[in-house]
């Protein structure tokens, strides 16, 4: 069955905004999904992964490697070299999900000491990272998942290179991927060192007006009937913001950011006291990618004003006295420092 398409999807404006940035800039990290079940969090994920440009991708190569491309490659690619490289293939984006209870093993692949030692020779059975190489790792409720697993998913993807080390033995290969999470903050909370290395945060919602849910129930009722029909109808939308993604990822660095922005950004931080500068980074990054995708060559406050929530609500300090919650509180800061 085809993806359900990514323009279909009704409403959650905040979530796809967020995809769209991580795509047109991963570098912006990944994105924290807050919401109920059942509000499409993984859909919107396969429905981006299905709806960007498909790469081209070694045959038989466990990593997916970019065949023309020079750095990023794993071991073998880099061995055999542009010319001996076997046939390469068009394929999707992947998307892999992290299923809760996955071990380390099976998470960033398994390193067999014993055979190691009899070959001579390292014996290494890729895992979900491998998978997940230039593409996203999904990870539904990530506040179920192990701290330290949590941790070493959000290093391998600031770094884009999974390391095993077992005894002296060590293996390495590419693992550029965005990071989806989705938690539901009614079942244990992240912590707050952790939800800080994720670039963005959104929240979706069940929507509550009666129009919105008929029609999220009529598009995913014909999507269910005749996915094909369905897809077929969509496809020239889809094919448009395909289109306006490839153009802001192209645009991305000629986009300046005027100090003007910087200062904003800087203020906008001030205000709501958030701990560091990652937050500061993020909203300037994000806010460059929004421009991008608007075909802007400079960041405006409107950028920066589309991105300050998502960018910032998960960086707040706790403040017993502040009963509004963090989305609240940016809004109120957003609007002070922009203007109502
Ligand atoms: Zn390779």
């Amino acid at each position: 069955m085809q993806a359900f398409p990514f323009t279909a999807i009704v409403g959650q404006d905040e979530m796809k905004q967020a995809l769209l940035i991580a795509s047109v800039d991963p570098g912006v990290g990944g994105v924290m999904v807050f919401g109920d079940r059942g509000t499409g969090k993984s859909t919107a994920v396969r429905a981006l992964a299905a709806l960007l440009p498909k790469i081209r991708a070694v045959v038989g190569c466990p990593y997916g490697c970019e065949p023309s491309a020079t750095a990023g490659l794993c071991d073998a690619c880099v061995r055999k070299g542009p010319d001996g490289l076997p046939k390469s293939r068009l394929t999707a984006i992947p998307v892999v999900d992290l299923p809760l209870g996955a071990t380390e093993d099976r998470v960033v692949g398994a390193l067999d000491l014993e055979r190691a030692l009899v070959d001579g020779e390292k014996a290494f059975e890729p895992g979900l990272l491998a998978r997940a190489n230039r593409g996203f790792l999904y990870i539904d409720e990530v506040n179920l998942l192990e701290d330290h697993i949590v941790d070493l998913l959000l290093d391998v993807a600031a770094s884009g290179e999974n390391r095993v080390e077992r005894e002296g033995l060590s293996v390495q290969h590419p693992a550029r991927f965005v990071l989806v999470g989705s938690g539901n903050p009614e079942e244990g909370e992240l912590r707050p060192q952790l939800l800080d290395r994720f670039g963005l945060s959104v929240e979706v919602r069940t929507p509550e007006d009666l129009p919105t849910r008929i029609e999220v129930v009529r598009r995913r009722d014909r999507y269910e009937q005749d996915s094909e029909a369905f897809c077929a109808t969509w496809k020239r939308r889809d094919g448009r913001l395909r289109g306006r993604i490839k153009r802001a990822r192209e645009a991305l660095g000629d986009v300046t950011v005027p100090d003007a922005a910087l200062e904003k950004a800087a203020l906008l931080c001030i205000a709501l006291g958030t701990d560091g500068l990652r937050g500061e980074l993020t909203l300037v990054r994000a806010a460059r990618a929004v421009a991008s995708f608007d075909g802007a060559d400079a960041v405006e406050d409107d950028h920066l004003r589309r991105v300050a929530a998502p960018a910032l609500r998960h960086r707040l300090r706790r403040n017993p006295l502040e009963e509004a919650g963090s989305s609240v509180r940016v809004d109120r800061a957003v609007a002070e420092l922009f203007g109502g």
